[in-house]
């Protein structure tokens, strides 16, 4: 006999649900994780967000960056609202929500965007075991790439492709990224609002009624007045769209031009950029949407399909990354990371504060970090121009910390595109014999991209008066120059940390040392990831026509 219900006790049915858990893809647009969640009319829909300390890569996260996550996820719950819906923002470890959230609700499925990066691993293998054991179908969806980097790794032969051009090849091969898909109709979907589950509520998941501020999450504005935040970007799909426009006409007029990637062409590091990044970075923009806009753009200019990734190879360096790090656990660290050469940097905690502090006494390097506290964001050449310096350029101190204060502070800051970056950048990885002819020199880096200083000036008040053709190197002033201009150097800036030309040679030295100590311990070249060819080099440096 099947056991009967205690008299008088109704046992309500649970509420069939299918959860869309946001973690990337922060947006409506062509999204298979959105389609997948609402696809079934037998459940409601319920979109969340669970502020678990790390997602997207939130561990290491200062006011602005997390400021603009939070813009994207209001305009995220502004989109479900038009819909009737909204965007269940929660506390906890998702494994803990998930359970408390299938004693209240039969869920069905929980559908998501894929996070490649080995970072995720942990948490989302935590998340794939619950739901094995719940009978909870999970529905995984490429929506961060251009073409799903565990594929782009199997057709490679099981590990990713070492040289960026290895990666176009086979990625070439694994076949054209897919168009973006068309919106999702949601007009006859139900949504779940967990505000009006009482008892869950009360059952300890803290629920967010409406989006949080900073500070409700612990993120507080930083007290020191130098670092004062200035909002210059905004976060959020919307935005993401309408820029985007503009970007896509900015890539437009530079192909009727006959030239491609305006944003490295012709650097502006003074105004705000049209950068697209951040929204990459949080899916308000989808790279397959920006990939084939650019594609497109060219062939209608040109007449003819671009048959090479030439003009979007920014996308590709960003794939390529992916794809790295989709393995390796340890990708934005030193010691333990298999393809990070194990660089005997100095440890020296004065010079490394001097830097996080932008004192270092060159002023293109301190702008540089002033912008990116104050500001959230940096052009790519600045980001050379820093990453170099602290490490195989002049200070030669390890880029670990260097990737932190990145990733603290700007708004694009990601687990494998940043790390990457610094691995490319300090020879740590992706250099074939770390014999990287040239250090950038920070005097005359800046003045290529900006001969008049307007740079320095905006970041560094205290050099708004030096003339110019002291303004990237101030210690050079005669001093009654430096009286005229108000700026004592000792007094109102620092003289420079460094001699540069001293600094660079000798590690140029410690390079060579470590190639031989490395080709003597391994009787070949050290096996790790390397640049195709010098070309590649100087165009990451935007060193194509002119060298230091
Ligand atoms: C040390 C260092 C750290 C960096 N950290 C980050 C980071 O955390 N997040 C991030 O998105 N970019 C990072 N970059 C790459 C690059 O500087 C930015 O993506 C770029 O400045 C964005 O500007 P844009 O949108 O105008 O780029 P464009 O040149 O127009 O490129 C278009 C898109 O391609 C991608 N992209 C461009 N350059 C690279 C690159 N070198 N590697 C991978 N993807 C790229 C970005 O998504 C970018 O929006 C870093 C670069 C360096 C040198």
């Amino acid at each position: 006999m099947p056991p009967t219900e205690p008299e008088g006790e109704v046992v309500a049915e649970k509420e069939k649900v299918s959860i869309l858990w946001y973690r990337n893809g922060l947006r409506f647009h062509d999204s298979e994780s959105l389609a997948e969640a609402s696809s079934d009319p037998t459940t409601k829909l319920l979109p969340l967000f669970i502020f678990d300390g790390e997602t997207p890569t939130t561990k290491l996260c200062k006011f602005n960056k997390m400021e603009f996550l939070l813009e994207c996820l209001e305009d995220l719950d502004v989109s479900f609202a038009e819909h009737g819906g909204t965007l269940n923002m929660v506390l906890g470890k998702p494994v803990e929500v998930f359970t408390k959230l299938s004693k209240f609700f039969d869920v069905v499925r929980i559908c998501f965007d894929q996070d490649c990066e080995a970072y995720w691993l942990e948490r989302d293998n935590a998340v794939r075991n619950f739901c094995a054991s719940h009978k909870i179908k999970i529905v995984e969806s490429i929506g961060a790439t251009l073409w799903d980097p565990l594929q782009v790794i199997e057709a490679n032969g099981g590990f990713p492709p070492l040289t960026y051009s290895q990666f176009c090849h086979v990625s070439k091969a694994v076949g054209p990224p897919p168009r973006p898909r068309d919106d999702v109709d949601l007009s006859d979907v139900e949504f779940i609002d967990l505000a009006t589950a009482e008892n869950l509520v009360s059952d300890n998941l803290t629920l967010f009624p409406t989006t949080p501020s900073p500070e409700m999450l612990g993120i507080e504005k930083e007290k020191d007045p130098l670092w004062k935040e200035k909002k210059i970007y905004n976060g959020g799909e919307r935005e993401a769209l309408k820029y985007y426009v503009k970007r896509i006409e900015h890539e437009k007029t530079a192909f009727l031009e006959g030239t491609f990637m305006p944003n490295r062409k012709d650097p502006d590091i003074f105004n705000p950029p049209k950068s697209l990044s951040p929204d990459l970075r949080y899916g308000c923009l989808s790279v397959r949407k920006f990939y084939w806009a650019a594609m497109d753009a060219w062939e209608e200019v040109n007449g003819r399909e671009c048959g090479t990734y030439t003009i979007v190879s920014q996308l590709i360096w960003r794939e390529f990354f992916y794809c790295m790090s989709a393995n390796n656990p340890f990708y934005g660290e030193m010691e333990r990371n298999p393809i990070c050469i194990d660089v005997p940097w100095y440890d020296i905690p004065e010079q490394l504060e001097a830097f996080e502090n932008g004192k270092t006494g060159f002023p293109f390097i301190d702008a540089g970090i002033r912008q990116m506290r104050q500001e959230g964001w940096i052009h790519h050449i600045v980001r050379n121009a820093l990453s170099m310096f602290l490490t195989r350029g002049d200070l030669w101190l390890n880029w670990e910390p260097g990737y932190e204060l990145f990733m603290n502070y700007l708004i694009d800051g990601d687990w494998a595109v940043c790390s990457g970056n610094w691995m490319w950048v300090s020879s740590s990885a992706f250099e074939k014999s770390l014999n990287s002819s040239f250090c950038l020199d920070p005097t005359v880096y800046g003045w290529r991209v900006d001969p008049n200083g307007c740079y320095v000036k905006k970041y560094l008040p205290e050099l708004a008066d030096m003339p110019v053709e002291y303004v990237y190197s101030p210690w050079k002033a005669p001093l009654e120059v430096q009286e005229k201009a108000k700026c004592i150097i000792g007094k109102d800036y620092p003289p420079p940390m460094v001699d540069h030309k001293a600094a660079s040679q000798r590690n140029c030295r410690n390079m060579e040392e470590l190639q031989k100590l490395l080709l003597a311990r391994c009787n070949m070249e050290p096996d790790h990831v390397r640049p195709s060819d010098a070309t590649e080099v100087k165009k990451f440096f935007n060193l194509e026509e002119r060298e230091n």
